[in-house]
């Protein structure tokens, strides 16, 4: 060590998490890594890594590697001596020196305290197992450790109670139910987000959540958690109980001020700070994030910690001795998949004089309010829309200029826009909330080199938070790039983890001969396993190889595991196949004394025109597969699923062709097939369409003269869509070559979970007609060949009832509950 370097100050940093490893950030960035000899300590095991995102990571959103902001090397370039893994004990301020849990000690100049949040747990019997911690089961939501652990045990079990129906309870919600969990949320208030919502727009997210399949009990205060070894349910102090496997806490956080306090720091409801985040009376102890009172306030946001890390490293490094912090307004967006929310500052008027201007759809889903105080927004609330976030955020950061008509802030209602435009954002102004990330810094990326949206967001991590900034990145990005940005080449990726579209990807996989997903992985992608890739893989293996292809059903999704589709208790349904909608007595009376015999709580006839047995266990499965002894519906796959059809000309007056007879050859010969998204199809008699196949993905229908129409690109789910007219033609042989083709180059084309109605409309209908009707690039022989080879691969995957390919493949990990009985209600009674 040279005499210089022995001299430099040594500053100390107590927790690596967003606060703390940011400040060290902004120290380098202005004086580099060499004016501080730095040493961070941090108890979770890693680098530092964005708390935000582990709740995509629950979700399955995103991979663990892909949160890390600073890895191990990272520290290492910057010369910080990193003690990961390593508790802070205690602060003797006389001494200047830090006490962690191995003994040392380690002296400061300078110390951070960034000890962020610990969860709060409310006072609940049985959450804790006398000195082992939390009972078996009982989970917080904060750590990337607390995340794999819940992701584990989710795995394995079916039941889950959230308590607590905040951002993080409603995330953690959504999150489990991607293992196959039925969840329960509780909530002590009387309606969700009660901190950010107001009644109206907390029982509107409430039907939202629930229309996710998620139960919400409001004004529940949990009392106990029930069950000796491991969580069997929890316990409401008015006395319900609710059953449960797993319960995780997500009730709210509280500043970890442990440490500040064992020491003697001032300490009220955090970390007593002044404006240049010095601990009060303590002229060389800082404390930064979550873990600090400010001016009598606390945050539970990354916003604020970015601005406080700014002030801080100015004031440590001396390049801005006077900068000052002054709180932060703070706005927050929930990372629920199918549930928008946003929301900003007051939720209501507060004044006299305060605008307030609500626009209410319950029906839809969608609630939005703002309220305006002096010309500038000081409250926004969406639900349901929030395509305006980017312009209520800037008009919320920044106070900047607000339409006229106030009923712009909620709707784009042509003319110019109101926004602020890319070219006029001052260069700090700050795009990405979640990660701190200004104009200037994006534009340094696009002008440094980088042309791809994706690349930008890699490089400066924009956009990847709640994402309610992408739009804005994307804007500044293209006029950085003076409208020459590059379009993304994983735009066109049939999977996010293997490079390549999919055209190549299939050749590549039939040129090496790889049949399993593993072999994929390991060619293909470095090795590196992609699980958001798994079941795409596998259907398309399944496709390209049929009888060859080497499977591990570690890669498939529950669903596909079991051969039916699971439900919210964790029990599964059972569709048996019905070519074309038609069934026999005898069919009717197997279907009937099964019921019967499994003591199936519902049968239920669905849309496809089958009969649903609902709330089978899956232990029970192969045993009720063995004694309807009919084969697959395939009402769980991404697969061709059914074919709809109306009695037609042999019973209707008004038939133009036989499309019961049509449906059903349809339905025998593309059983099961695999495909990209699953496929609905439907034959109607006449135009009446009485069997709806304008709106399937594929549709036929009878016209005047015998003739038969073909649709395809249809939809009447949550997208609604006309199919487009592919041909018409003359007898149903011509039907059944056609709807082969089309299958066949929508199954070889389309990216993973694209629908027909987008495959359709992307590849363009007139292109389509080219290609398999009037077969001008003669590829229509490969596709009937290979179609072929799909169709006498066909297995019924119900066989496997007799032989479970995996020993747990029919194990149910604990018994459920008694299932509801539904009533059956009277013939033609309401
Ligand atoms: C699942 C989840 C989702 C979230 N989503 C959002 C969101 O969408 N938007 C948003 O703005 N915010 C969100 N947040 C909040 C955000 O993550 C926090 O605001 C942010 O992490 C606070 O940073 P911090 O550095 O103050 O605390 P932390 O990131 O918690 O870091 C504190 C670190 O200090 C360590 N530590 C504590 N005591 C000691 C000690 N004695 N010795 C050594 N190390 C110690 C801890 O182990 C921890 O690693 C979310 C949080 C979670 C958990
Ligand atoms: S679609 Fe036409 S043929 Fe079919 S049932 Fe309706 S009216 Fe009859």
């Amino acid at each position: 060590m040279t005499q210089a370097q022995e001299r430099r100050p040594r500053l100390v940093v107590v927790g690596n998490g967003m606060a703390g490893a940011r400040t060290v950030e902004e120290i380098i960035d202005r004086v580099g890594p060499d004016r501080y000899d730095i040493t961070m300590f941090g108890t979770e095991p890693y680098g530092n890594y964005n708390r935000i995102l582990l709740s995509n990571v629950l979700s399955g959103a995103e991979e663990e590697d892909g949160i890390f902001l600073n890895s191990l090397p990272w520290y290492q370039e910057n010369g910080i001596t990193l003690r990961a893994g390593m508790t802070v004990t205690r602060i003797d301020g006389f001494a200047k020196a830090v006490h962690a849990a191995d003994g040392t000690a380690t002296p400061y100049d300078k110390l951070v305290i960034a000890t962020g949040s610990v969860p709060f747990v409310p006072p609940i019997d049985g959450a804790h197992h006398p000195r082992r911690g939390f009972h078996q089961g009982v989970f917080t939501f904060r750590t990337l450790d607390d995340t794999r652990a819940m992701i584990r045990y989710a795995r394995d079990h079916q039941r889950a109670v959230v308590i607590g129906g905040g951002l993080l309870g409603l995330e953690a919600a959504r999150g489990l139910q991607q293992y196959g969990v039925s969840v329960t949320l509780l909530h002590a208030a009387g309606h969700l987000m009660n901190a950010q919502l107001d009644a109206t727009g907390g029982d509107i997210l409430r039907r939202s959540v629930e229309r996710l399949g998620i139960d919400v009990v409001t004004k529940a205060r949990t009392e106990r958690i029930l069950g000796k070894d491991n969580v069997e349910g929890v316990r409401l102090a008015d006395g319900r109980t609710f059953a449960a496997d797993m319960v995780v806490i997500a009730a709210g956080i509280r500043p970890n001020t442990a440490l500040a306090q064992a020491s003697g720091l001032p300490v009220e409801r955090g970390i007593v700070v002044d404006d240049q985040l010095r601990v009060l009376d303590e002229p060389d102890v800082y404390a930064v994030g979550e873990c600090v009172q400010h001016r009598g306030q606390t945050y539970g946001l990354v916003a604020p910690l970015w601005e406080q890390a700014k002030v801080l490293a100015g004031h440590l490094t001396g390049t801005d001795p006077t900068a000052a912090y002054h709180g932060s307004r703070t706005a927050t967006k929930l990372k629920v998949a199918g549930v928008d929310v946003a929301s900003m500052g007051v939720t209501a008027p507060e004044r006299d004089d305060d605008e307030f201007v609500v626009f209410a759809e319950p029906r839809r889903g969608v609630y939005k309010s703002v309220v305006v105080r002096d010309d500038r927004l000081i409250g926004a609330t969406l639900i349901g829309d929030v395509s305006k976030v980017g312009f209520l955020m800037q008009a919320f950061d920044r106070g900047s200029p607000l339409p006229e008509e106030r009923v712009r802030l909620l709707f784009d209602l042509g003319g110019p826009p109101a926004e602020v435009s890319a070219a006029e954002l001052a260069d700090d102004a700050q795009v990405c909330n979640c990660n701190g990330v200004s104009k200037g810094a994006l534009v340094a990326t696009v002008t440094g080199g980088v042309r791809t949206l994706t690349g930008v967001m890699d490089a400066t991590r924009a956009g990847k938070g709640c994402g309610s900034c992408k739009t804005l990145v994307a804007q500044i990005v293209e006029w950085a790039a003076g409208g020459e940005v590059e379009a993304d080449p994983a735009a066109n990726w049939y999977v996010p983890g293997v490079p390549m579209d999919k055209p190549t990807l299939m050749a590549e996989i039939r040129a090496r001969g790889l049949r399993s997903v593993s072999a994929v992985f390991d060619a293909l992608a470095d090795g590196q396993e992609d699980a958001k890739s798994k079941m795409g893989l596998v259907s398309l293996l399944r496709m390209m190889w049929g009888d060859e292809y080497v499977d591990e059903r570690g890669a498939r999704f529950i669903n596909d595991r079991v051969h039916a589709n699971i439900q919210r208790d964790g029990t599964f349904s059972v569709v048996p196949q019905m070519k074309g909608g038609c069934t026999t007595p005898a069919q009717l009376r197997r279907i009937a004394d099964v019921a019967e015999k499994h003591q199936v709580p519902l049968v239920k006839l669905t849309g496809g025109q089958r009969i649903d047995l609902l709330g089978i266990r899956k232990e029970d499965l192969p045993k009720v597969w063995a004694d309807l002894d009919m084969p697959s519906g395939y009402a769980y796959g991404k697969s061709f699923r059914t074919v709809k059809t109306c009695v037609g000309s042999e019973f209707c007056r008004f038939g133009l062709g036989d499309s019961t007879a049509l449906g059903i050859a349809i339905e025998e010969r593309f059983q099961g097939l695999e495909a990209p998204g699953k496929l609905k199809l439907a034959v109607t008699g006449c135009p009446r369409n009485c069997a709806e196949a304008y709106v399937k993905d594929l549709g036929v229908v009878a016209i005047e003269g015998g003739r038969w129409e073909i649709y395809v690109g249809g939809a009447a789910g949550a997208h609604v869509r006309k199919g487009d007219l592919l041909a018409t033609v003359d007898t149903p042989a011509e039907v059944m070559a056609l709807t082969g083709r089309f299958l066949q180059y929508y199954r070889e084309n389309a990216n993973w979970l694209e629908r027909t109605y987008a495959f359709v409309p992307r590849v363009g209908i007139e292109r389509l007609r080219e290609l398999i009707v009037e077969d001008s690039d003669g590829l229509g022989p490969g596709l009937d060949e290979r179609l072929a080879a799909s169709v006498a691969a066909y297995r019924d995957p119900w066989r496997e009832r007799d032989a479970p390919v995996t020993p747990g493949q029919f194990r149910t990990a604990l018994p459920l509950l008694p299932l509801p009985a539904v009533p059956v209600r009277a013939g033609g009674q309401p």
